[in-house]
Formats: C-alpha cells, sequence, structure tokens
C-alpha cells in the first residue's frame, strides 16, 4: 500500500501532520518536495498505486515496451517522481480520501478500512476529471472518454484498435496520437471544434504568443495525425451514438452532410473541468467560471480558499495544465509555510516570483485554449428527452424537465425529486449538465442556479468499512484511553 519514502516502521509514522497533500500529481508532489524541503512534517494521500497523477501515471514503471511513444511532456515527469520519492513526505499511496473536516481530520479508505489522521493545514491537489460530454447514446456499453482509453493504456498497456474518438481539446489530439504511434487502428477522428471558434479566438492571439512552444507542440499533434492518413471529420455537430444495447457507432452532420460511422467503441473528450468533490464538499467558496465553463474554488493567487487552514493547487483549483500545477505546488506550500510560521511572507514572495510569473504566463496561453476548444453548448446542454445526464441513476432531460416543471429550481431539488446525483459517482458527471440545464429553462446565470451540495462521504464507502471504524475522533480515542 505505501509507497515507501522512509523506513515504514511503526515508530516512523504519525498520524498528525504540519501538511497533508491529496494528490500526488505534479501539483502534489511538488508541494511535497518544498514541503519537506523546509523541514516541517508532511503527508501526501493518493488512490493510485503510484505518484504521478493524470499525466505522469506510472511513469516510472510503465507496462510499454518503450513509454518513449506517449511523448516527452509524459516521460520528463520520472525526475519529478524520483524527487518526491527522495524527499522526507510520507507518501500513503492506493488509499481515498473520503472526509475532510474543519478541525484538519482526515479520513480514508485503505482496503475496506478507514483510517484517520490530522494535520495542521491541507492542501488539495485532487486535480482535474474530463468534462461529462452527454449526447444520445452516450451512457451505452462500449462508449468511454478517450482519458479512460488513455488511462488503460498507461496503466496496463492495453488499447482498442478501430474506435471513433469524436470531441474536441488538446487531449484529445495528443491521444489519437498516443494511440497511432504505437501502431493502432483509429477508425476516425470526429472533430468538432466548431469553425466559429478560430475566428473568435482571434481576441486572444496575443496569448498564444506568450507560449509559442505549446502552439508549435499542438500543431505537430495535428500534422502528425493527418500525416497518418486518419479519417478526420472537421466541425462535426449533432453527434448521436447509435445501438440500442451496446455501441453500434456514431452519426454526426458535417458540413451539412450526414455521416454514420460503425465501430464497437467510441471514445469522448471535450476537455477536461476541476475535480469537486473534496472542494465542495468541505464547504469551500466556489465561482462559475465563464472562460472555462465550470464551478472552480474561490481562490488568491496563493491557492488560499475561503477556509483558513485549505489551500487549492493545480487543476482542482481551476484547469492550468501539468507544469503550472508543479509551479503552483510551490507557491501553495510556501503560502502554507507563512501560515505556520515556518517563513515569513517576504521570503515566500521572493521564493515564488519565478513561479507566479511562469503561472500568469501560461494562463494566458490558457485562454487562448479554452476559447479554441470551447465546446459546443449542444454537447454540454443535451435538448433531446430521451438523452441521459446521470448514468448512475439513468435519468434523462426528460426525467429532469418533469421535476423542473413541478418546482425544481436548484440542482438539490432536483436530486431529490429525481435522484440525478446520488448514484455511486455522487454527482460528479452530472453536477456542471444539471447546472447548465438549469440556467437555460430558469434563463438565469449559471452562477446563480448553483451546484449540488455535496457532502461526505465523498467517495462511496461501504457500511462495513464504515461499521469497523470506532475511533470516530481524537478526543474520543482520549476519553477511551482515560477510562
Ligand atoms: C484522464 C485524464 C488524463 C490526462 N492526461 C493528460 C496528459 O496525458 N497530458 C497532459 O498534459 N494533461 C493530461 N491531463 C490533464 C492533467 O490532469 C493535468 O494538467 C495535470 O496532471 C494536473 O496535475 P494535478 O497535480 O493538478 O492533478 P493530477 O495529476 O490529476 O493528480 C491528482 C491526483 O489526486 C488523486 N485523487 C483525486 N481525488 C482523490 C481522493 N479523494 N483521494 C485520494 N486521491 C485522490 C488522483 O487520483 C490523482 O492521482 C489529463 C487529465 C485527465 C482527467
Amino acid at each position: 500500500m505505501t509507497e515507501l519514502l522512509a523506513p515504514d516502521e511503526p515508530e516512523n509514522i504519525t498520524d498528525s501532520y504540519e501538511i497533508a497533500i491529496i494528490g500526488a500529481g505534479p501539483a502534489g508532489m511538488s508541494a511535497a518536495i518544498t514541503a519537506s524541503q523546509a523541514g516541517v512534517s508532511v503527508v501526501v494521500l493518493d488512490d493510485k498505486p503510484r505518484s504521478g497523477g493524470q499525466i505522469y501515471r506510472n511513469v516510472d514503471a510503465s507496462p510499454l515496451p518503450d513509454a518513449e511513444v506517449l511523448g516527452p511532456d509524459y516521460t520528463k515527469g520520472a525526475e519529478l517522481t524520483v524527487q518526491f520519492r527522495g524527499c522526507n513526505a510520507r507518501h500513503i499511496s492506493g488509499v481515498t480520501v473520503w472526509h475532510v473536516g474543519d478541525n484538519g481530520e482526515i479520513l480514508f479508505s485503505d482496503n475496506g478500512t478507514t483510517k484517520r489522521l490530522t494535520a495542521q493545514k491541507i492542501i488539495v491537489a485532487t486535480g482535474a476529471m474530463e468534462r461529462p460530454f452527454p449526447i444520445p447514446g452516450w451512457h451505452l456499453p462500449g462508449v468511454m472518454s478517450a482519458g479512460s482509453a488513455q488511462v488503460m493504456l498507461k496503466s496496463d498497456g492495453l488499447v482498442r484498435d478501430g474506435a471513433i474518438f469524436a470531441g474536441t481539446g488538446p487531449l484529445l489530439y495528443l491521444i489519437v496520437a498516443q494511440y497511432l504511434r504505437l501502431g493502432v487502428k483509429v477508425k476516425a477522428l470526429v472533430d468538432t471544434t466548431p469553425k466559429e471558434n478560430y475566428l473568435h479566438v482571434m481576441t486572444e492571439l496575443t496569448g498564444a504568443v506568450t507560449a509559442p512552444g505549446m502552439l508549435i507542440k499542438g500543431v505537430g499533434l495535428l500534422n502528425e495525425i493527418r500525416k497518418s492518413g486518419t479519417n478526420i471529420y472537421s466541425f462535426a455537430k449533432d453527434l448521436k451514438v447509435t445501438g440500442d444495447e451496446q455501441t453500434a457507432g456514431l452519426s454526426f452532420n458535417c458540413g451539412g452532410k450526414e455521416h454514420s460511422l460503425p465501430a464497437s467503441y467510441v471514445f469522448l473528450h471535450q476537455g477536461v473541468i476541476p475535480n469537486l468533490n473534496i472542494t465542495q464538499a468541505l464547504g469551500l467558496e466556489h465561482d462559475w467560471c465563464q472562460q472555462q465553463l465550470c464551478w472552480k474554488p474561490k481562490i488568491n493567487r496563493w491557492g488560499q480558499s475561503s477556509k483558513s487552514h485549505i489551500a487549492v493547487a493545480g487543476d482542482s483549483g481551476g484547469i492550468i495544465g501539468a507544469d503550472s500545477a508543479a509551479a503552483m505546488g510551490r507557491v501553495v506550500t510556501l503560502n502554507q509555510l507563512v501560515n505556520l510560521g515556518v517563513t515569513s511572507r517576504s521570503l515566500a514572495e521572493a521564493e515564488a516570483a519565478d513561479d507566479l510569473r511562469f503561472v500568469a504566463r501560461q494562463q494566458r496561453f490558457r485562454r487562448f485554449i479554452d476559447r479554441l476548444y470551447r465546446p459546443l453548448d449542444q454537447q454540454r446542454i443535451p435538448e433531446a428527452p430521451n438523452t441521459v445526464v446521470c448514468r448512475c441513476e439513468e435519468r434523462t432531460v426528460a426525467d429532469l424537465k418533469k421535476g423542473f416543471e413541478l418546482g425544481g429550481r436548484e440542482p438539490n431539488q432536483l436530486k431529490s425529486q429525481t435522484r440525478c446525483g446520488m448514484g455511486p459517482c455522487q454527482g460528479r458527471m452530472c453536477g456542471h449538465t444539471v447546472s447548465e440545464l438549469l440556467a437555460n429553462w430558469r434563463n438565469e446565470p449559471v452562477a446563480d442556479v448553483g451546484y449540488y451540495r455535496l457532502r461526505s462521504p465523498m467517495r462511496l464507502v461501504t457500511l462495513q468499512e464504515l461499521s469497523q471504524f470506532t475511533d470516530v475522533t481524537p478526543e474520543a480515542k482520549k476519553t477511551e484511553e482515560a477510562s
């Protein structure tokens, strides 16, 4: 379970830390390195067996004969994971955090048992998830997100020949290119980036030139896919996954012409959004971000949230990309070190200056990316009555509309009326769709509609696990010991 950074002897394990970090991606690993260099006690919890997060998943234990095919942005992550392993942070891997208390208490599942630790300061670095893509038929077996296909590739070296990739955004093109480099056949790339985005993005061109390397990389990926001879359908809209019980293919409109491609697998992707479960369940203040069309926690430039002991780093605070996530991991930790009284604000300002400048530059580039790959309304706010919105509870647009007509004006009201958002994913896959649908029906801004009110447990916990958990608070333990 534990990826050892220090000898795993019981006497070396404390359950109380100065800093606890949730997530061992670029943000969490950089935060841990910075904290351990400052000499504070630090623990990192992550649900994956190895450090690396989404981008650097398995970078130092790839199942592929040659991980270089995944690209230099992947393999460069090995350096960070080595530094992380060499620092003094304790890494508890393969555990799922399901509760973070206002008192600094963290509860997590470890192999079916709940464990607890406490920390004076907490850094949430739980990253991103793919934006839901609620089109007709997206709930059918055979449809996956492109990111899930990439997870299977990075984790187990598994790929699927003859799949259709559909959607928009840099990650979609990267995954298609990774498939092609491995010699896997891609049936088609159905690109939904609307024509008008290319016009609108002109206003963000100054942002694009702030990171010319990224621009060149993006163009390179597109050229690589074009040169491979893969069928590419540009400016596609009106996507529908066909099939009754199983995916049979994808139909769409491209240049005014209807297409229907047969395929057993369709991989969808239209960008990533922050993973909100912990920040929402903590009751942090959130804002609707019109630039990225998603909710994100309200944080300042130091990642400080609306609760004094909680900071948010990396993509969980708003999509910033892996390099900025690593930079913000350092910045956010410096802020927590100031809060702990370990360093001064002026020293932190000086140490954070380069990283903050880098992140500001990257954010100007991000505005360009966000505008160019802004997903179509019809792919975020479904209209067809039988489109499934909540895949866990199989609730459709029609079910939600009925709830709305009966008076469900807010996400929580719709949830209790229809059970939408009550399934195993706990609203992760329908939360944004519900907010945007309601905003449309109410004809009001999404910011006024709000998001589900989430509570612990923020990940599924079995009753058996809860029943084993008798030691509820440190106070309870003391009372028990005293009696
Ligand atoms: C599926 C997917 C694939 C991606 N692939 C790429 C890519 O190839 N290239 C690229 O440039 N960008 C990729 N991204 C975007 C990418 O995630 C980032 O820009 C970067 O990894 C963000 O770093 P981070 O440290 O903020 O978060 P992450 O790297 O996502 O790390 C967050 C970590 O927190 C863990 N975590 C989350 N919740 C809990 C919990 N409750 N308990 C315990 N652990 C938890 C996660 O499992 C993860 O390991 C991908 C995103 C997704 C969603």
